[in-house]
């Protein structure tokens, strides 16, 4: 199908929660673009089909989320340092008629971590990242490479470890047994897992021994305050939360789609504030 609207869209399963047509639409229509962004619920075994003939089902290049995002690593024909870096890809794009794909997480986390908490990255800065899956790759590639040495803990030891080992000499794997040890020393809590999500169970971890300074940085945006956060605000201490990092990795995606210099302004975070606020359960 070629209606002549460059349309693009998110893939996942599922992904009627998902807040990235609010934020494409809102660009289409302050820059004045004529372009569609839409949802595209696809199960793991249609994946592959649907990408390999984007171009012929109507898109220009999408966004993938959750659980395709290393599937799309591997659909690619090219891929970006960051996605190189990582082995997933949140934004895929066609150039010359080849699938590229790209991971703007990395740039979401960092560069709202700039924006939130500036000065985060003292000299000898030390971060605990809890979580190995997806959000917590993004983090561990993007903090090594801004010089932050990095303690990853994780459920699952083996995913922690396989990622020290990926990453480099700077990452270090750890259990949630070290966690009172690591907060002592840490600047920077993150949390990349699905604890503490709507729906999910909450993190549970005393921040007792965190470091009076240390920023505490959640991923998980939906409520925009998770209980991580609203302890550490408690505290005193500086936190960010995770949805200017879905604000700052999306205008990678719509620059390679639909041109334009999209911007985060306080306009859309507040559109999509309320609508987060609207719709979370209390
Ligand atoms: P994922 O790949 O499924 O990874 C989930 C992580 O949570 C894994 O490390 C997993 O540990 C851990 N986990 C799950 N249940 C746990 C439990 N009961 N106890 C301890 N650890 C547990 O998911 P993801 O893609 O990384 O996403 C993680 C969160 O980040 C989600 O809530 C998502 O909404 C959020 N996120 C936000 C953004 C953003 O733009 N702000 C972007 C991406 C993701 P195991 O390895 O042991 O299973």
């Amino acid at each position: 199908m070629n209606t002549g609207l460059r349309r693009a869209c998110v893939m996942g399963h599922p992904v009627a929660h998902s807040r990235s047509p609010m934020i494409h639409g809102y660009w289409l229509k302050t820059l004045g673009i004529e372009g569609a962004y839409e949802l595209k619920d696809l199960m793991p075994e249609e994946f592959s089909a649907f990408v390999t003939h984007l171009e012929s089902n109507g898109y220009v290049g999408g966004n993938i989320t959750v659980p395709h995002k290393e599937a799309a690593y591997r659909l690619a024909a090219g891929h970006d340092q960051a996605a190189e870096a990582v082995g997933a890809v949140n934004t895929l794009w066609l150039e010359n008629g080849r699938l590229m794909g790209g991971n703007s997480d990395t740039h979401g986390f960092i560069a709202n971590l700039d924006d939130r908490a500036p000065g985060w990255n003292g000299p000898g800065c030390r971060a605990v990242v809890l979580g190995a899956g997806g959000a917590g790759r993004s983090a561990v590639y993007a903090l090594s490479a801004r010089g932050a040495e990095v303690h990853l803990v994780n459920r699952t030891l083996a995913r922690a470890e396989e990622l020290a080992t990926r990453f480099g000499p700077r990452v270090h794997a750890h259990g949630y047994d070290a966690v009172p040890r690591l907060l002592r020393e840490a600047d920077l809590l993150v949390n990349c897992t699905s604890l503490g999500l709507a729906g999910k169970p909450p993190l549970e971890i005393d921040l007792g021994p965190l470091k009076k300074g240390a920023v505490v940085y959640d991923v998980v945006y939906v409520p925009l305050e998770t209980g991580l956060l609203a302890k550490a605000r408690a505290r005193g201490h500086r936190t960010v939360d995770g949805l200017g990092m879905l604000l700052q990795q999306a205008g990678f995606g719509f620059h390679k789609w639909f041109g334009g210099n999209p911007q985060v302004t306080p306009e859309l975070r507040a559109m999509l504030e309320a609508d987060i606020v609207a719709k979370t359960p209390k």
